[in-house]
């Protein structure tokens, strides 16, 4: 088999870059180690920037996040017991955020996909990478016992932060930076309203929690517990109890609880892999960053690298030109580094942190006092969570 570009993983990164391509003419293959199902059934990020929704639409698979989607323009922060609104779209001159799960963005791209007839390989095994510092990269796999070999012009290593693609660069070409948390966040998926119209995020003695939702009737709720908790310390009692003792009194009130669809925990982590290029492969999404959940940011960073790359791709075969290619690493870690530093602050500010104690929330707690009652840094804090310019 020949192919342009071969994706190698179908979550959102290696999914919109499919799109894009296609859309652009681009003939491309992505080859998933699981089937469409499970990669439909991980309940992960939520809140899309106008930077992913622009890409979605370039993609043409926006109709249903437009319609669905609940636009935010606005988050409150939750600290010493009291809820304080933090007004982005008045603070950014008019931008906002769209609420609309990645499992539906994922759902539209592959009926897209479907659709125009693209082909995907799910449940591929044994995936490998060769020859990708030649002209003539290859993939192979195995599906249903047949070994397949695909060749191709560009590899891109959409496959997460497990997945094979920067396992495949040798260890001395590759420069990781991570930082792991000593805690992890505990969700809860249920069919009840939500707490409230916007998302809460609060501080708490007690740890973290954040209210968010995937509409008007389905809530996605967190809370912050040690790194090395289990769900099946959990049950939804216990959840709904602790959740209730981290809100306030009138959101406490609120707070309508129900049986959970699904309950995890995610460990949260920092981690950068630098350059995002090696020859003819280049790593996008998950695959060679990872934030911490706190801002948003992973889903949105995912689009934002196949922004750059599939401009690329499309600058190399449309006008015959290298630069975006040769620029898409540093392109993309410029903006990455600054949605790690935002992650890893809004983090910092927003969690217990074991070794702190009670004078490391005193601290957290004077700088959310003076987060929202200066305008400097409440618009710092919104321009950063809107999303930051592709070109900055
Ligand atoms: C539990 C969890 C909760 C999260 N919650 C949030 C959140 O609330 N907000 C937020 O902004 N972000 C969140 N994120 C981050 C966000 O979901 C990711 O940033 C986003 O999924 C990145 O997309 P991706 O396509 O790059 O990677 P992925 O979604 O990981 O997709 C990679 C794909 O590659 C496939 N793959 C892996 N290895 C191979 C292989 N060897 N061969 C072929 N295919 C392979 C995988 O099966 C997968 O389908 C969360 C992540 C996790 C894990």
């Amino acid at each position: 088999m020949r192919t342009q570009v071969a994706i190698i993983g179908a979550g959102p990164s290696g999914l919109l870059l499919g799109q894009l391509l296609h859309k652009a003419g681009i003939d491309n293959i992505v080859i998933e180690r699981q089937s469409g199902d499970y990669v439909l059934g991980r309940i992960r990020a939520g809140v899309l920037e106008q930077i992913t929704m622009d890409l979605l639409e370039q993609a043409g698979v926006a109709q249903r996040a437009h319609a669905e989607g609940l636009p935010h323009d606005g988050f409150e922060l939750l600290f010493k017991g009291e809820r304080h609104r933090i007004d982005m779209h008045k603070l950014t001159g008019g931008k906002r955020v769209m609420v609309y799960g990645q499992t539906e963005v994922t759902r539209d791209l592959m009926a897209a996909r479907a659709a125009a007839g693209l082909n995907t390989v799910y449940e591929a095994s044994n995936v490998s990478l060769h020859d990708f510092d030649s002209q003539q990269p290859r993939v192979r796999y195995e599906k249903d016992g047949v070994q397949h070999e695909i060749t191709c012009d560009f590899i891109a290593g959409c496959d997460g932060f497990h997945g094979v693609a920067r396992a495949s660069v040798p260890a001395s070409a590759v420069q990781l930076y991570e930082k792991v948390y000593p805690f992890g966040w505990l969700g809860v998926l249920a069919d009840v309203p939500p707490v409230g119209e916007e998302l809460i995020y609060a501080n708490t003695p007690r740890g973290f929690a954040l209210c968010s939702m995937r509409s008007h009737t389905r809530s996605r709720y967190y809370l912050q517990v040690p790194s090395d908790d289990k769900v099946e310390n959990w049950t939804d009692t216990l959840f709904w109890e602790e959740l209730a003792r981290r809100l306030d009194p009138a959101a406490r009130e609120r707070l309508v609880t129900g049986p959970s669809l699904e309950m995890s925990i995610a460990p949260l982590r920092s981690f950068v892999a630098e350059p995002m290029r090696f020859g003819q492969l280049f790593l996008a999404g998950d695959a060679a960053h990872i934030v911490p959940p706190t801002g948003a940011k992973g889903l949105n960073l995912a689009a934002s690298d196949v922004g750059y790359l599939s401009s690329a791709f499309i600058e190399h075969y449309r006008e015959r030109s290298q630069a975006g290619i040769d620029h898409y690493s540093a392109r993309c870690l410029s903006r990455i580094w600054k949605a790690e530093r935002f992650s890893w602050w809004f983090t910092s500010l927003m969690h217990r942190f074991p070794e702190t104690g009670e004078f490391g929330q005193k601290i957290q707690e004077a700088e959310l006092d003076y987060l929202v009652n200066s305008e400097a840094a409440s618009t710092s804090l919104a321009e950063n969570y809107v999303g930051l310019p592709m070109k900055l």
